[in-house]
């Protein structure tokens, strides 16, 4: 099988899986208790989130381990609006559904949202943004990387704008963005991030808050290591996070170069037929190619290609195959290309040899569907 869906989910290592049965084996207690036993595993959690926090260099700031990105955003989302004074949020159209899905439950409740600009490239327009923040703006939820273009946005320079505004929180759905590409979180209140998009197991994800944040749970409960998220730590998955990011970053420039050159083999292989249109912007991440169909219909060729044992998505695994594709439709404002979208996601562990037989294999189905 050729597997190009990275961004939908990637299969856990093997050195993430040996760590996640060695964890299970060594931290039996429950670090709620109050024993030895559960003392030892809530020390290592203690050990572990600092070492995340390290990695992605954030300071001052609680982690909260969710079952993943979806709960890690509600809680972000819920969990301002909830605690803190204010009734507009700003996002963009660029958002994957756990952010959007929240934002319309609590419009349903009397919040208003406004939605950025976004320019040529797909970034927020920041003068847009300035315009748009009111008086009684609580949240600016803006996704660091979207899974379907791969735009990277500018979330140093919206952060540094946002810190003039100390009633506003400033939230980064980073789940297609850590473990992907470098970042400054300096100036962002709240990040969600989920492990199975860099080789973690799934299931375990988590909400970064810096300390002085006030946060309303979304589940209520006892006590536990955090009291925003009631319930027995996950102890093993914890350690199995920390492991899959300290992969994702070692020899991390190295990975990005291989990448590049991966990246650029795929779209210039695609710019030879007329009727492929290459969706990524400049501002999008080598990971993810997005290209729409002007004469096959993308569905077919997705599922000719399943049955060769390709593997790959229209566009995110978690929007309906029928809709048009939102973030094509931003950016090019053209509903048979929004309606005809592939995304190809790559990672550093794509051989050569693989997208050679990819590409081999793409032309003749392509062609035998009338492809040109
Ligand atoms: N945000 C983005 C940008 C995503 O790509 C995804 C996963 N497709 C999620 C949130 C949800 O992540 P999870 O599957 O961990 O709930």
């Amino acid at each position: 099988m050729i597997y190009l869906d990275y961004s939908a989910t990637t299969y856990p290592s093997k050195s993430v899986l040996n760590t996640f049965i060695d964890a299970s084996i060594s931290y039996k207690g429950n670090p709620n208790s109050s024993h030895d036993l559960g003392m030892k595993s809530k020390k290592k959690i203690e050990e572990v989130s600092n070492n995340i926090l390290d990695i992605l260099k954030i300071k001052n700031s609680n982690l909260i381990y969710t079952s993943g990105a979806t709960e890690a955003n509600n809680l972000a989302i819920k969990g301002i609006c909830n605690a803190n004074k204010g009734k507009h949020i700003i996002t963009t159209m660029l958002e994957h559904s756990s952010v959007i899905a929240p934002i319309n439950r609590l419009c349903k409740e009397g919040y208003e949202v406004s939605f950025a600009k976004l320019d040529e490239n797909g970034l927020v327009d920041i003068d847009d943004l300035q315009t748009k923040i009111r008086k009684d703006t609580v949240l600016v939820s803006i996704v660091g990387v979207d899974s379907e273009l791969g735009i990277r946005q500018n979330i140093e320079k919206i952060g540094k704008l946002l810190k003039e505004f100390p009633n506003c929180y400033f939230h980064v759905d980073a789940t297609q963005l850590i473990g992907k590409t470098k970042f400054d979180f300096t100036n962002v209140d709240l990040i969600s991030f989920s492990a199975h998009k860099f080789f973690g197991i799934k299931g375990i994800g988590a909400l970064i808050k810096k300390q002085d944040i006030r946060l309303e749970p979304l589940l209520d409960g006892g006590l536990s290591t955090t009291k925003y998220r009631s319930g027995t730590p996950a102890t093993e998955l914890i350690i199995s996070l920390e492991k899959a990011l300290k992969v994702a970053y070692s020899n991390f420039d190295k990975k990005l170069l291989k990448l590049k050159k991966k990246n650029k083999d795929l779209k210039d292989f695609f710019k030879e037929y007329n009727d492929i249109a290459i969706n990524n912007t400049s501002k999008s991440i080598d990971q993810i190619i997005n290209i729409s169909l002007s004469t096959v219909k993308s569905s077919d060729l997705i599922e000719v290609l399943n049955k060769k044992k390709i593997y790959l998505s229209s566009k995110s695994a978690c929007s309906s195959v029928e809709a048009l594709s939102k973030a094509v439709m931003q950016i090019y404002n053209d509903e048979l290309r929004a309606e005809n979208s592939i995304r190809i996601s790559i990672s550093y562990v794509t051989t050569t040899s693989e997208l050679n037989k990819f590409k081999k294999i793409f032309h003749e189905c392509y062609t035998k569907l009338g492809g040109k």
